[in-house]
């Protein structure tokens, strides 16, 4: 069993960012991403700080507009809206949750497809299901890149995603299928979980339960990426029983310190990419 250290990973793609940065700074770009968050809770805060020094390491920089939890979806369209016009900007960032009674689907067509870093925009994830270029959510592009750095082979393989949500689930299922895996998706509703996700060569698993996928469930030698990040009483814990799952899978992530991290550095590096584009179009 191999485990698969998003930390290093994070740490190399975060090499090859700074290395762009800096030639993107010798043409006058600095590449900027707004983060817009709302509230103070202190598992959003914590993680807006850590993106924000994850961005300064990269040479990226990073402001955060923080709304009051009281913001209503007028006034957050608004503040997304004139993110999305300002020619500094290059990547806006909605952090989630938003204030309370504020669907991402009311306020996400007011992100710039062309600025969508995390893939939030209806137009993005329509792109990503016709087989277009644009931004896909970074957890998906994250899961995406540790596969291939893990050597995983996609093409034919039988991929199983637990979970079917805009932000993790049906993206990495597509992108998986534009890898030319066979994709399964389960869901709450899925009969015989266990059994299903016993086919997959890669098992990708974003339900956000803790535990809920044990070595029942995994077909020995298999790949396991867990996207879980689950508050609980021993601290963050992924949807995977680690544990016991480690010695039947052939390689998997651990929690912490396996998609975050590389998260992270997926969302850092399309809002390069972003600034990229800019030095090419002007
Ligand atoms: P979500 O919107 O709540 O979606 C969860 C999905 O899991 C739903 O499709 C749900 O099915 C399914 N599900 C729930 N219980 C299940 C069960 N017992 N059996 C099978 N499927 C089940 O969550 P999300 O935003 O995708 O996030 C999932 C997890 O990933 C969370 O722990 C979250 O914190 C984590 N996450 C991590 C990152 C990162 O960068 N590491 C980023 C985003 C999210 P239904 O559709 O039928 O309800």
């Amino acid at each position: 069993m191999n485990v698969l250290d998003g930390r290093a990973m994070a740490a190399d793609m975060a090499g090859s960012l700074a290395a762009r940065t800096a030639t993107l700074r010798e043409s006058g770009i600095v590449p900027r991403l707004a983060v817009v968050a709302s509230g103070a809770e202190p598992a959003v805060e914590s993680y807006v700080r850590m993106l924000e020094r994850g961005a300064k390491r990269v040479g990226v920089n990073c402001a955060t507009v923080w709304l009051p939890a009281t913001t209503d979806a007028r006034a957050l369209g608004r503040v997304l809206d004139e993110l999305s016009a300002d020619p500094v900007v290059h990547g806006v960032l909605l952090q989630t949750p938003l204030p309370a009674g504020i669907a991402p689907a009311a306020v996400a067509a007011h992100l710039s497809p062309d600025k969508d870093v995390d893939g939030l925009n209806p137009l993005s994830a329509g792109r990503l299901q016709v087989g277009q270029p644009g931004f896909v959510p970074a957890t998906a592009a994250a899961i995406m890149e540790i596969l291939r750095r893990a050597g995983a082979p996609l093409t034919g393989a039988e991929a199983v995603v637990v979970g079917r949500s805009l932000v993790v689930g049906r993206p990495v299922a597509h992108l998986l299928l534009q890898a030319d895996a066979t994709v399964t998706i389960c869901h709450s509703r899925t009969r015989s979980l266990a059994e299903v996700c016993r086919r997959a060569d890669v098992l990708v698993v974003a339900a956000g339960r803790a535990g809920l996928i044990g070595p029942d469930a995994v077909r020995p030698g298999a790949i396991v990426v867990d996207a879980g990040t689950n508050a609980t009483g021993g601290g963050l814990a992924g949807d995977v029983d680690f544990e016991a799952v480690a010695p039947v899978a052939g390689a998997i992530t651990p929690v912490p310190g396996g998609v975050g991290p590389v998260t992270t550095m997926a969302l850092l590096r399309q809002t390069v990419d972003a600034a990229a584009r800019g030095v090419a179009v002007g």
